[in-house]
């Protein structure tokens, strides 16, 4: 197994990276006052930043492989102290090549879950990764490609909007089987059609969180949603849906902007949920 992966049951999951981004925490959390980061200055750069993985997944079994997010991607994406680009080389480092992936599978539509979707020739796109059909949350589709989301979000047009004429894409809506072990669990809030998805094999669980946390200290504060959460309050819920869950369950937690790589469990310390790395 890769040294970036977790076993449930049958079921491989293994931890990739796009690159990282980095944010002011008064400008990504401006309801969270600076005092409340002191407990959680390991997440944090030496500048007090929150630095962000660009996180994918790797969920595999022998039946299927699925890719869950594909990153920023290629080009400038306008966004500071970020890096990107570096999936499709993470890929080939654990030893699995594009063409294996059966299924991509989008947590959301925001830029840095979908790029590496496509690629483009002038103006003809066909799919990064060759063979796979691509999974798309409906609510979010259906915002997203609406024409004022097409002229606000420009990633849309070249990452997104194409996958159906090219009759890939299927749509997630609401709680679906998506693989026998994989299925997704809708923890909307930060976008409409926001999609967690559980890993269950042989009596494990697993959850692969997407945006419904961005940094660990959100183990605790469910209630801190941060700025691009379209609606905040519906994301608290969700999150602190998911988070209870988790925490009862004892399932490990992949989350793709904690830091690398991601895979850790909530835990109760002093009456505190806590994030335990792996
Ligand atoms: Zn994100």
């Amino acid at each position: 197994m890769p040294k970036h992966g977790a076993v449930v049951g049958d079921v491989e999951i293994v931890s990739l990276s796009d690159g990282h981004l980095e944010f002011e925490t008064g400008s990504f959390f401006p309801n969270v006052p600076a005092e409340a980061w002191s407990d959680y200055r390991n997440g944090l750069t030496p500048e007090g930043r929150i630095l962000m993985n660009v996180g994918s997944f790797v969920v595999r079994s022998d039946e299927q492989t699925v890719l869950i997010d594909t990153g920023l991607g290629t080009g400038d994406h306008g966004l500071e102290h970020s890096s990107s680009g570096k999936l499709i080389k993470d890929i080939a480092s654990v030893g699995i090549t594009t063409g294996e992936i059966d299924l991509v599978v989008l947590t959301h539509l925001h830029l840095d879950h979908i790029g590496w979707n496509l690629i483009r020739d002038d103006d003809v796109y066909r799919p990064t990764f060759s063979n796979a059909k691509y999974y798309v949350p409906k609510a979010d589709w259906d915002l997203f490609t609406s024409p004022a989301g097409l002229r606000r979000f420009t990633t849309i047009k070249h990452q997104v909007a194409p996958l159906e004429p090219l009759g890939i894409m299927e749509f997630i809506e609401g709680r679906q089987q998506i693989t026998e072990t994989l299925s997704a669990w809708p923890t909307p809030g930060h976008t409409p059609g926001h999609t967690s998805f559980l890993v269950s094999s042989a009596g494990e669980n697993a959850v692969i969180l997407g945006d419904a946390a961005h940094v660990p200290a959100q183990a605790h504060h469910v209630e801190w949603s941060p700025a691009p959460d379209r609606d905040p309050a519906l994301s608290h819920a969700s999150r602190r849906e998911l988070f209870d869950w988790a925490e009862r369950e004892n399932a490990v937690v992949a989350s793709g902007h904690f830091p690398k790589p991601g895979f850790g469990r909530f835990e109760l310390a002093d009456g505190r949920r806590v994030w335990r790395p792996m």
